[in-house]
């Protein structure tokens, strides 16, 4: 008896510093110096969790209704780790749609492990059991077919486009009125087992339904918060399982996603309510080639390089294009030679900038870019009309004076980079294209605008030759 105390001691104190892993990860990935050690520590919480739980199972030599085979739980680990691995390595651009991805595998499990729990348990599962497993295999079966909606729009193997009805919305709110019911009936006759299979068939074709009416670039947004909904049914599960770290980390994760949507919808200037009733997202009809036109100016890496290196005051604002050239390392390689010649250099860092939180901040801090001269955008918005040069790398929309100035543009009200206030602007890019929200971008017609028409990795490798052929 006192072994079993012992152990259950033991048991509790591991949940407990991986609970504890679990929120310093969170609070060191907040900033770059700390977010290495973040991931460690989630990791670390994650192998002594994995390891508390095989303790766990071999104490009790079986669960409630079933005997262990470790035979079995070796095998889904190979598995797993044979999926994973893989995952892990996929481009840095890839990542939305592998998290997706992850959190598609993880609903699953949720929603697979509710309802082996309600096939053991039926007819007899306590009524508080019986709520929280409803909501976990809602959450999680929603979660699955959502994310891999969300994973295929965004690896472009299903269509970008958002697929909007009329009373979308209210179909919506019936089937999930629908499923709620069925919820609400099972508590109280956890017997009718004919319902359940009805109650998670709908909360899959509820995901599907959710995610059709938004579009592909939009999916960041919808796949964070997905995040929250996954974490929220791992939460439920664990009262299920009466599983206290499980509860824990499903609440983290469940807040931090729901904290990184707001954030991101903030930053973009959606209103939360919108991105919960999946009313956004719409393409906007203004495409490109609808546009007349218009003359811009541009430039060579030769007069790039002799404008930059005239400057005093250099902001580099990076953007998606950056991350899809690759173009980071060659950045850095900029920063050292503008540096080198006593040119002050900053980085305007856009919260919504490439197509997740951080993408910026992940790629500079792999180039080993300083830091310190990192700036978010309230902080350097107030400096631009002292910056000579704004050297714009593949970003667009976070640049776009429009969302100041004109009501009927759809990114009207979006916080953006005040770039047009240097004295020069700059803009490397490949074409006249239009970026994530499909608009023109009237900066590249103003006066003190030059475009440098070119891949972001080889104009700007070309403006560094430049510079150390000047000296
Ligand atoms: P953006 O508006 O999408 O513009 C990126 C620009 O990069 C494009 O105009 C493209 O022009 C250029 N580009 C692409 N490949 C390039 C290459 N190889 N070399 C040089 N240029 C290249 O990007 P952004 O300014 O970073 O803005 C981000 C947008 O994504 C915002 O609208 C934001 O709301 C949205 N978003 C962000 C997140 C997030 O979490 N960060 C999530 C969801 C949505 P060319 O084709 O002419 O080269």
């Amino acid at each position: 008896m006192t072994t079993v105390a012992g152990s259950q001691a033991f048991i509790g104190i591991i949940y407990l510093i991986a609970s504890a892993l679990f929120i310093l990860a969170l609070k060191w990935m907040n900033a770059p110096p700390t977010a290495r050690r973040g991931i460690l520590s989630g990791e670390i919480g994650m192998v002594l969790a994995i390891g508390g739980t095989l303790l766990q199972l071999g104490m009790d030599g079986k669960l409630e209704h079933i005997t262990i085979d470790y035979g079995w739980i070796f095998l889904a680990l190979a598995i797993g780790t044979a999926i994973g691995v893989p995952l892990g390595l996929v481009q840095m651009t890839a990542v939305p749609q592998r998290t997706a991805l992850s959190h598609a595998f993880g609903a699953f499990c949720v929603t697979l492990v509710g309802t082996s729990e309600f096939y053991l348990g039926t007819p007899s599962i306590p009524p508080f059991k019986m709520a929280v497993l409803c909501c976990e295999v809602i959450l999680g079966g929603l979660t699955v077919t959502g994310s891999l909606m969300a994973a295929g729009k965004l690896q472009e193997v299903l269509p970008q486009r958002p697929i909007t009805y009329k009373g979308q919305n209210f179909v919506n709110l019936l089937m999930f009125a629908v499923a709620i019911g069925i919820a609400v009936f099972l508590v109280h006759d956890p017997g009718a087992t004919h319902l359940y299979p009805v109650m998670v068939g709908i909360a899959l074709v509820f995901g599907v339904m959710l995610v059709i009416p938004i579009g592909g670039a939009d999916m960041p947004t919808v796949i964070s918060l997905l995040n929250s909904y996954a974490g929220l049914s791992a939460a439920a599960m664990g009262f299920v399982l009466n599983n206290k770290l499980l509860i824990i980390a499903g609440a983290l994760d469940g807040s931090s996603g729901f904290i990184l949507s707001v954030i991101m919808s903030k930053a973009m200037n959606r209103s939360f309510t919108n991105v919960l009733f999946g009313a956004f997202g719409q393409v906007a009809p203004a495409a490109a080639g609808a546009q007349e036109a218009r003359p811009v100016k541009s430039a060579s890496p030769e007069e790039a390089a002799g404008i930059l290196a005239a400057a005093s005051k250099v902001v580099v604002v990076p953007g998606y294009g950056m991350a899809v050239a690759q173009a980071q390392h060659k950045v850095r390689e900029l920063y050292d030679a503008l540096t080198k010649r006593g040119v002050d250099v900053r980085f305007a860092i856009h919260p919504v900038a490439g197509r997740m939180p951080g993408h910026m901040n992940v790629l500079l801090a792999e180039a080993d870019v300083p830091y310190d001269r990192l700036m978010e955008m309230d902080d350097i918005n107030g400096d631009f009309p002292q910056v000579d040069v704004s050297l714009i790398i593949g970003a667009n929309d976070v640049t776009n004076p429009a969302a100041k100035t004109d009501k009927s543009s759809p990114i009207y009200g979006m916080p953006v980079l005040d770039v047009e206030k240097s004295h020069t602007v700059m803009v490397i890019k490949r074409s006249m294209n239009p970026g994530f929200a499909g608009i023109d971008n009237p900066l590249y017609y103003m006066d003190q605008t030059l475009m440098l028409f070119g891949d972001a990795k080889v104009f700007v490798s070309n403006i560094v030759k430049e510079l150390a052929g000047h000296g």
